[in-house]
């Protein structure tokens, strides 16, 4: 007979062997499974996945890890996606509270970490309000994680000293209401999620609040998992090039320009990297 889900049992031993904290009966623990590639979940994000009687899913998670399930277990898809209304959002959190009050194991998987841009807050703030104990589980966000697949170094010493996270479609589905000028001024690199549909109007913003047009930007698609592609720009064509369909992230700054030294995945099917990719002058050591 073959074991249906094989993964289930290579993996168990690593919690024990770590001392992880037991799933509790009627608890909903919230996590993150990382941004595309399997092995970007945590320890203990796989040993939920392992020990949850119910699994409620996102739509960008990779189903890969599903396989880490015990037999038995309830997957649920739980899915919002833009432009398609496939699970209310009051009904997730509802789903939540019922399940773990008849004493159920309940995961909520969500893409990325669940407290970036993916309504966790709110999924969390029911249980509270439902009186359901939770415990979360961070994970690796696609705005770091997905740009390190890209070979853009979110933060590096010579181009910038922060980093601002922007998601680009607000609660009303449009652009948020930001200070834009304070935005373009205040951090040297900004990262937009859920932004290829504004993304034109956001380089605009940008650009008349004193942002060159010839910044270099990308646009990453699929970061971290197998049709992963990226997109090198500026910000003056960022909206033409942002078009398109699939979840990306869009990065604006100078440090797209290491990808030329970073690329490592491209390295990997034979792209030449570029020692010095910011001139020789920029690698002195600035102490
Ligand atoms: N909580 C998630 C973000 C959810 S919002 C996180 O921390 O990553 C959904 C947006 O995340 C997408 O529109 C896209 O901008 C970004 N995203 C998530 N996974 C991605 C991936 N593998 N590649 C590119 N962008 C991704």
């Amino acid at each position: 007979m073959t074991d249906p889900t094989p993964l289930y049992n290579e993996t168990r031993d690593l919690a024990a062997a770590l001392n992880l904290p037991a799933f509790e009966r009627g608890w909903v623990w919230l996590a993150g499974a990382g941004p595309g590639d399997a092995g970007l979940i945590t320890v203990l994000g796989a040993h939920a996945i392992q020990s949850a009687d119910v699994i409620l899913h996102d739509a960008l998670i990779n189903e890969t890890l599903l396989g880490l399930a015990r037999p038995g277990a309830r997957l649920v898809y739980a899915g919002k996606r833009a432009g398609v209304k496939s699970c209310k959002q009051s009904d997730i959190s509802r789903t939540l509270v019922s399940l773990a009050k008849r004493g159920r194991r309940v995961l909520r998987l969500k893409g990325g970490d669940p407290f970036v841009f993916g309504r966790g807050g709110e999924e969390a703030l029911a249980l509270t309000r439902g009186g359901v104990p939770f415990r979360v589980v961070p994970g690796v966000t696609a705005g770091i994680g997905g740009l390190a697949y890209a070979g853009i170094p979110v933060t590096h010493r010579d181009t910038n000293h922060a980093v601002t996270f922007i998601t680009g479609h607000g609660a009303d589905g449009h652009l948020p209401k930001l200070d834009w000028d304070a935005v373009a001024k205040s951090s040297p690199t900004l990262v937009l999620y859920m932004a290829r549909r504004t993304a034109g109007e956001i380089a605009a913003k940008l650009i008349a609040a004193g942002r060159a047009g010839d910044e270099p930007a990308a646009i990453v698609s699929s970061a971290s998992m197998r049709g992963q592609k990226v997109v090198e720009t500026t910000l003056a064509k960022l909206g033409e090039t942002a078009t398109g369909a699939g979840a990306a992230i869009i990065v604006i700054g100078e440090n797209v320009r290491l990808r030329k030294g970073l690329d490592w995945l491209g390295a990997m099917s034979g792209r030449l990297l570029e020692p010095y990719p910011l001139g020789r002058d920029r690698l002195r050591d600035a102490g």
